[in-house]
């Protein structure tokens, strides 16, 4: 071990270390510049006159005794200058035959130089530990052997631990304890998968508190050290900071923030960080990138959606993976993914990591599924060069892909305002209409406050109008009203998918016999229905609805009512307080169609 890398060559023959391969007579064959240096004129005769007389006997013995392995000992070497040195000496077959002899090879190590060495890393390792002891670091270990995580710090240049531990069961810990934030558990499964997944180097933050250490957050950078050509451990520095403890906690640091694919958020949490991660910009470079799978409707017919399920799982751990620590993806609806980063230097590091994602779900695939491709389409959208807002640049990147589809899917499209702005600008802006029931949660229950009075007041001619206010602030894409004994249809708002005289869906749903207690039925995503209700389920697919929230009533003779708030071609989830909200929506609006008994 030489930490300095700093010596003197300077005593020439006497500091050196070598090795030769010997033919018959133990003459040299062949030896590096070293040997022949230390050697010189002597280079031709055989080893034999160059070993000290005294030594002789134990070299032979040596040399004899080669067919049981490597023998290692200590003799006196003949120099150029004439002068003999004591030689650690390592000799052992080479596999090779030379002229009818099987050929030897020596190493030499000049005991002086072994020592000097040693002395040199020795007094460099104390020198470093001093150093150590100074700073206020501590030191990170992985050994990829036993897969323990070690810290420690220096204190006047003695080593001491404060943390070790197997990293599964840190892992285990950590994801199954209640004590932790989504946060923490999140940013310590991304440590979790560049250690056990190999990567070359770490850059990244965690909470101490995972490490037993509250208040501090850690900043660990390091790399891979390697020992015989095999990853031997993980070293890093650890930075440590105080966490700012008076800021609030976001929606995106709890643990209701995580998709089910582990570690990936929903689309409110990603949506809700990234207009963060913009406010905070301050006009650095920001990427938003949406990714959709290609033809992914004709993968679960083929394979079904037990697969997709899985491809989706795999897909969202890839990307994970890849982006790492340079920003934060999510799963923002069916099969469409989304990332947002603001750590890639430039656009080559940018397309290199969507490469990456690309490579990585190839060789996923190629193990699991033969002959079948997994590709995705992607739009991408910059901050600040394409928009300042979130909504905007989501749009950009949004249009993008839609670009990428067309143009026949597997690729990205980076936005370029001399090539798209006209597509871009073309479509009204929804984005910026739809007020989210997640940022004007007591606009909305005011709003429907006044729905239901306005409803109550004017009755069924104000019903019409007062659905389009509720799809519009719940973010819906269409309600319908069905009532009387058949379900004729009565009202609907946005879109609206059942063909005229064709209400035997909810019939069908009615059948099932699927609804709660209040007589509602929330879907997040149609597929969960497939088993329960496969002729609902085959109906909803053909219309392209994806989510939807049912509500049904029955009148004081009879007569009945039923409420459909649907999901267009997304994900959507459905939170407890919509459901709330949505069934006295509906319950006032049934009573305007049909007598209901208190
Ligand atoms: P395109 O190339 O245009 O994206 O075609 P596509 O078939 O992928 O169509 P689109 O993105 O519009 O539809 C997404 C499909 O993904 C619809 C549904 O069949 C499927 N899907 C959505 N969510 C899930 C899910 O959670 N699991 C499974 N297995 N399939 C899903
Ligand atoms: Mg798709």
């Amino acid at each position: 071990m030489n930490i300095t890398e700093y010596y003197s060559e300077t005593d020439g023959a006497a500091v050196y270390r070598g090795k030769m391969s010997l033919k018959q007579n133990y003459t040299i064959v062949n030896a590096d510049e070293s040997i022949y240096r230390y050697v010189g004129v002597n280079s031709a005769r055989p080893v034999t006159v160059l070993v000290h007389p005294d030594d002789l006997p134990s070299f032979k013995e040596a040399m004899d005794k080669l067919s049981d392995g490597t023998q290692r000992l200590i003799l006196r070497f003949l120099g150029s200058d004439g002068n003999y040195r004591y030689m650690y000496a390592i000799m052992k077959y080479n596999g090779r035959m030379v002229e009818d002899f099987r050929s030897i090879d020596i190493e030499l190590m000049d005991i002086m130089r072994i020592y000097c060495e040693y002395d040199q890393s020795y007094n460099a390792v104390l020198k470093y530990k001093k150093f150590m002891s100074a700073s206020d670091k501590m030191y990170f270990e992985y050994s990829y052997g036993d897969e323990n995580i070690t810290i420690f710090e220096y204190m006047d240049g003695r080593s001491v631990g404060r943390f070790k531990e197997n990293i599964h069961t840190v892992m285990k810990k950590v994801s199954e304890g209640d004590t932790y934030t989504f946060k923490q558990k999140a940013e310590f499964g991304v440590l979790y998968e560049c250690l056990t997944n190999f990567s070359d180097s770490i850059e990244l933050e965690v909470d101490g508190v995972v490490f037993g250490m509250s208040g501090v957050r850690l900043k660990i950078k390091g790399g891979v050290l390697y020992r015989d050509d095999d990853r031997n451990m993980m070293a890093a520095v650890i930075t440590k900071y105080n966490i700012d403890d008076d800021k609030e906690e976001k929606y995106y640091m709890t643990s209701y923030a995580l998709d089910s694919s582990k570690g990936f958020y929903n689309k409110r949490a990603i949506s809700e960080l990234s207009r963060d991660m913009i406010a905070e910009a301050n006009g650095k470079d920001i990427y938003v990138i949406i990714l959709d799978i290609d033809d992914f409707k004709s993968f679960n017919d083929n394979f079904g959606h037990m697969m997709g399920d899985k491809v989706i799982a795999k897909i969202s751990e890839v990307i994970r993976n890849v982006v790492g620590n340079r920003g934060y993806a999510g799963r923002i609806g069916g099969d469409e993914f989304f990332i947002i980063t603001d750590r890639v230097q430039n656009e080559d590091e940018l397309i290199y990591m969507l490469k990456t994602i690309r490579k990585n779900i190839d060789w996923q695939f190629d193990k699991i599924i033969k002959s079948v491709e997994v590709n995705l389409s992607i739009g991408i959208a910059k901050y600040p060069n394409d928009a300042t807002g979130y909504d905007e640049l989501f749009k950009i990147a949004d249009k993008c892909l839609y670009i990428a589809k067309a143009k026949g899917k597997n690729r990205f499209i980076i936005y370029n305002p001399q090539l798209y702005a006209s597509v871009v600008r073309s479509e009204d802006d929804k984005y910026n209409t739809v007020a989210k029931l997640s940022d004007n949660k007591y606009q909305i229950c005011q709003l429907v406050y006044e729905v239901i009075s306005d409803i109550r007041k004017n009755g069924e001619e104000s019903v019409r109008g007062n659905l389009d206010k509720i799809r519009q602030a719940f973010d819906i894409d269409g309600i319908s009203v069905y009532a009387g004994r058949t379900y004729e249809k009565k009202c609907s708002s946005g879109v609206y998918f059942i063909e005229e005289g064709d209400t035997d869906f909810v019939t069908r749903a009615e059948e099932d016999n699927i609804f709660d207690a209040n007589g509602l039925f929330a879907i997040n995503k149609i597929i969960s229905i497939k088993e329960q209700s496969p002729k609902a389920y085959e109906k909803l697919e053909k219309t392209g609805i994806t989510g939807f929230i049912m509500v049904k009533f029955e009148g004081e003779n009879g007569e009945k009512a039923m409420i459909t708030f649907d999901i267009m071609k997304r994900l959507r989830k459905w939170s407890e307080e919509e459901k709330g909200l949505l069934l006295i929506v509906a319950k006032t609006v049934a009573e305007q169609y049909i007598y209901l008994h208190s």
